[in-house]
């Protein structure tokens, strides 16, 4: 408590951090989700040859009458700790779903193959999770292999409980992914256990791939991260994404280590949804021209 305090008057006392973070985040994150100040951006997902968009992922932002746009990575951990993750997660799956099925509607089965929210591991412990999957799903008419869920390694790791709940999600016909791969505590084996459909390769393994100079051991390392991943999944019939690619040199260097599907802001940042139908929409017409 006189602990608690005493940091209070520290940031208080305004060095430059402004008002919060960690103090203010608890409260206003419920006040958040009652006033629907979350909302999600899309990332596309895309065949690095070709570059058609495969899929979108949902990544949650807090518009924050305040502050403005804020950046899930200030606000997710504080949503873990309180376990308000639970029903913002909810928001987001039903979102998500919501989303997917308008674009399949306006725009056909081809605009895109799958949406993937990120699922905490708060929410695979909590008993009602797999049916909000399946309510998701039918209230919105999205079938279930259109969705991707993405989960951490550490997620996945822990317990009995979840590998259950990861089971019934695989029978139900929707999809996991591991998300991160590579920085968690990984096993091998474990992605022989789980039923996952996709691994989701690390942007910290896709970081100055493209540099080869001699004597940058670093680059030489991670390539060969890259291509052991892209080798096992290969092998274990699960598809990869490569993530975080910011220039032409990586997908072209991940294309040749066998990658076929990539995300990062070269491909396309994360952005609203209407700026995702305006491009759906754009390359209708073209389709259509032609
Ligand atoms: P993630 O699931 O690994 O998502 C990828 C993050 O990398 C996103 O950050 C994305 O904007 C960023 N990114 C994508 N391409 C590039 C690139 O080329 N360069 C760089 N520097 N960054 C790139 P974002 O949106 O800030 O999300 C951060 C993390 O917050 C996510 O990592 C995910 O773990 C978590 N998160 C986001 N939305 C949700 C959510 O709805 N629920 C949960 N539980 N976690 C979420
Ligand atoms: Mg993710
Ligand atoms: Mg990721
Ligand atoms: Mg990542």
């Amino acid at each position: 408590k006189e602990r608690g305090r005493a940091n209070w008057v520290h940031y208080a006392d305004g060095m430059e951090r402004p008002a919060s973070a960690h103090v203010r985040l608890g409260g206003d994150l419920r006040r958040a989700l009652d006033n629907g100040e979350f909302r999600l951006f899309y990332q596309p997902i895309v065949a690095l040859a070709g570059g058609r968009i495969v899929g979108v992922e949902a990544l949650v932002r807090w518009e924050d009458p305040e502050r403005g746009l804020v950046s899930p990575a200030e606000f997710i951990p504080a949503a873990e700790r309180t376990g308000l993750i639970v029903p913002l997660g909810r928001w987001v799956l039903r979102e998500t779903c919501r989303q997917a099925a308008a674009w399949l509607a306006e725009f056909g089965p081809d605009v895109l193959e799958k949406a993937a929210p990120n699922v905490s591991v708060r929410q695979l412990h909590d008993p009602d999770f797999v049916a909000d999957v399946a309510a998701a799903l039918a209230d919105h008419g999205l079938p279930p292999a259109r969705l991707v869920l993405e989960l951490t390694e550490s997620a996945v790791l822990r317990g009995h409980q979840v590998s259950e709940v990861l089971h019934e999600l695989h029978a139900m016909g929707v999809r996991l992914a591991l998300d991160d791969f590579g920085t968690g505590e990984s096993s091998l084996s474990l992605l022989r256990a789980f039923p996952a459909a996709i691994v989701k390769l690390d942007k910290s393994f896709v970081d100055g791939i493209e540099l080869d100079d001699p004597g940058t051991p670093a680059a030489d390392a991670r390539q060969a991260v890259a291509r052991a991943v892209v080798q096992l999944a290969d092998a274990l019939g699960l598809d990869t994404v490569a993530e975080g690619i910011e220039n032409q040199e990586q997908a072209d260097r991940l294309l040749r280590l066998g990658y076929t599907v990539g995300q990062g802001y070269h491909l396309g940042r994360p952005m609203p949804a209407e700026k995702l139908t305006e491009i759906f929409a754009a390359r209708q017409r073209v389709a259509a021209a032609a």
